[in-house]
């Protein structure tokens, strides 16, 4: 965890401190080792939240972007199972940053715990998930019926996609900054918004990262890529004097 409470006051660890988990209120030890991100442990082995993954660097640095009062926010759910969001907008939708691997059954129950919520997936932990998503994106046309750029897969399209499908709440993947062959894809700033639709099909859209930030931040809307703009015969500068030339053309007498 990043936070727990030192004298009742929410806070990071540092060097030798003690402090109290915001989840269970059992005693945390700071953690300050120069291997692994700062952060707080329970003293005993007891674990609070069974759906809490350790933290990586990949996680620390998506939850900065937001407002340190919007990370690690506690939910008691009515039967009393304590769970810690990653991160909880001012419009009470739940980010969850996912590294691990998650069974269908615990997506499912933390899908239903948390309402709104979105996902944001570490494609980077599986080397081969970016290169046969990669391949896909890249054999296969852009769809026609969507407004911005995206592709229409079959859900089992690529191991990441499959992994994740039968999923109810947005989902965007993080391959980081990789190329991707096509020429008007950015090489850096991109996530990618699947859409899972009925009939194992899902829509692949790339989306612009800093875009679905200030939208979690701001409500603004999210920015894809521009469709081309369909390509019509070259229309001459002037147009009147095209139409006088041919005129003159067909009075001309033939031979
Ligand atoms: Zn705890």
């Amino acid at each position: 965890m990043k936070f727990a409470f030192v004298d009742g006051i929410r806070g990071e660890a540092t060097t030798g401190t003690r402090g109290i988990c915001p989840g269970c209120g059992s005693p945390t030890l700071a953690k300050c080792g120069i291997k692994r991100l700062h952060h707080w442990a329970h003293v005993s082995t007891a674990v609070c939240d069974r759906w809490w993954e350790p933290e990586t660097e990949w996680h620390r640095a998506w939850k900065n972007l937001f407002p340190t009062e919007w990370q690690e926010v506690r939910h008691v759910a009515i039967d009393g199972e304590v769970h810690i969001a990653d991160v909880k907008t001012a419009s009470d939708t739940v980010i969850e940053f996912q590294h691990s691997a998650i069974s269908p059954l615990e997506r499912g129950s933390r899908e239903a715990f948390y309402d709104p919520m979105i996902w944001i997936v570490d494609g980077t932990r599986l080397k081969r998930d970016l290169s046969s998503f990669r391949q896909e994106i890249t054999t296969c046309a852009p769809s026609a019926e969507t407004k911005t750029r995206a592709w229409v897969l079959l859900d089992h399209a690529s191991a990441i996609i499959e992994r994740w499908r039968g999923g109810s709440r947005p989902l965007f993947l993080d391959f980081g900054d990789v190329e991707f062959p096509l020429p008007w894809l950015p090489a850096m700033g991109v996530l990618w918004l699947l859409h899972y639709l009925p009939r194992e099909r899902v829509i692949v859209t790339p989306v612009l990262r800093q875009s679905v930030v200030d939208h979690l931040l701001t409500g603004t809307p999210i920015k894809g890529f521009a469709r081309p703009m369909p390509v019509s015969p070259p229309r001459s500068p002037f147009p009147g004097f095209q139409a006088h030339l041919m005129r003159a053309r067909a009075r001309r007498p033939r031979f």
